[in-house]
């Protein structure tokens, strides 16, 4: 399967194609490194400058016009600004913003957040779900009194806390081991040379970053028994699975973790994180305590986040949107899938609900080892096809539905991923 020839061709043609993204990048070399600053926008031959989005539409600096199926990578689930979330960040706008006091707002968040998520007995916001995720290991480590962290090869907890490609070299210094995902065996192995140091395991119940790989129910459940035996804290990593039910991914399996970490669309589509869980471990946070651990943030109340996050719970993603948003997930990745089987050819969406990636496979991989070597060439011209179609997804293959998309968005979809199998199929078959 040799798609080089194809690949190189849109290319060739992105300058001419976007020419003002072209002008605009050059010159954002000027003062941000490669013209960026946040890596996983950058691709090359240069990424796209939008412009402006509305609902489930962007617009770049081109005039060109997308169907957004990346939704901000999960956290854009209410789509571009939605009008009840706009009004509530303007309402609080009206307020006054920094008024470098508590208010209601967060009280309010905080409740809701907790009547989806039971097992936030107590939470405390962040400004990110990096930051939720530093911590909660922060605070496992000194509730547990020991310092080494289980994580997981393909797991992705924030820029500072990635193990996608093996430890990222910007990780904070934590004593980390990895085990390998839906393999009990690697982690009954950690277990059984390091027990008595591990604080917490860190798990997302999907990997995300790591190519939307769910983790079997029975491994998540065998990882909670085997850190309640250890006296390991279990941490919950939701930031992105939390919206797959109103639930999250721990309502679905019934598993209550020590500690859950959240963000993303909880912030209504602004700045956004949050850390909570067993009331006896989120107490060390209590300032009223002697010997309280300090958690700081200027902006961990901001009213815009709290505002927004409450009117979005509350009004736009009720359990039944939720629940439908990802049942069409549910139809379109299996309808993805059915036209790459008939087509014969070596891809797959993997992934739950709303949000999935695309492998260079014919079977999902279920962990990071099993990830096809050659998923790169496939989801570039995945990629390419489906931008010039007019439908914007991550050029790793990920797709993630928003609210605002409907029927005729999602046959779009389908409908341009006919003629990407119906043009290249033949070569992608060959292979
Ligand atoms: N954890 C998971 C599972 C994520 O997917 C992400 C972001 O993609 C993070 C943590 C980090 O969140 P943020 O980008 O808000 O720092």
């Amino acid at each position: 399967m040799d798609l080089s020839e194809p690949i190189a061709r849109h290319k060739h043609a992105w300058p001419q194609r976007y020419p003002e993204s072209a002008r605009l990048h050059a010159a954002a070399t000027q003062v941000l490194p490669g013209g960026n600053t946040r890596s996983v926008l950058f691709h090359d031959p240069f990424p796209l400058v939008m412009a402006s989005g509305k609902g489930c539409r962007l617009r770049d600096v081109d005039g060109n016009e997308y169907r957004d199926f990346l939704g901000e990578f999960t956290a854009g689930v209410y789509g571009h600004s939605h009008p009840v979330i706009r009004q509530a960040i303007v309402d609080a706008l009206d307020g006054g913003i920094n008024l470098t006091g508590h208010t209601r707002l967060e009280v309010e968040l905080a409740r809701q957040i907790q009547a989806r998520l039971p097992s936030l007995e107590r939470l405390r916001f962040t400004n990110s779900g990096t930051e939720a995720n530093l911590m909660a290991v922060a605070v496992a480590k000194v509730h547990t009194g020991r310092s080494r962290l289980l994580a997981f090869h393909g797991g992705y907890h924030g820029g500072l806390l990635g193990f996608v490609n093996g430890p990222s070299a910007v990780n904070v210094p934590h004593e980390v081991g990895l085990a390998h995902y839906n393999d009990i065996a690697s982690v009954e192995a950690e277990f059984a040379q390091y027990a008595s140091h591990i604080a917490a395991v860190l798990i997302e119940p999907m990997q995300g970053s790591g190519g939307c790989l769910p983790a079997d129910p029975e491994f998540l459940h065998q990882v909670a028994e085997l850190a309640r035996q250890h006296g390991a804290l279990l941490i919950f990593d939701e930031v992105m699975t939390s919206r797959l039910s109103p639930g999250g991914r721990q309502g679905q399996l019934g598993i209550r973790p020590d500690l859950t970490t959240v963000g993303k669309y909880l912030g209504g589509g602004l700045s956004f994180g949050a850390f909570g869980g067993r009331a006896d471990i989120m107490q060390r946070f209590d300032p009223r305590e002697p010997g309280a651990l300090p958690h700081a943030g200027t902006f961990n109340n901001n009213v815009l986040s709290m505002a927004a996050g409450i009117a979005g719970l509350t009004k736009v993603l009720t359990p039944e949107a939720c629940e439908a948003l990802n049942a069409r997930g549910d139809r379109l990745r299996e309808a993805l899938n059915l036209r790459f089987r008939e087509h014969d050819v070596p891809m797959v969406f993997s992934g739950l609900g709303s949000l999935m990636n695309l492998h260079a496979a014919r079977e999902a991989p279920r962990c990071a080892a099993e990830l096809p070597a050659d998923n790169g060439p496939v989801r570039d011209l995945f990629f390419f096809h489906m931008i010039e179609s007019g439908y914007y997804l991550a050029r790793r293959g990920f797709v993630v539905l928003s609210l605002p998309l409907e029927d005729d968005d999602i046959d779009g979809f389908l409908a341009a991923t006919d003629v990407f199998l119906e043009r290249y199929g033949k070569a992608l078959g060959a292979g």
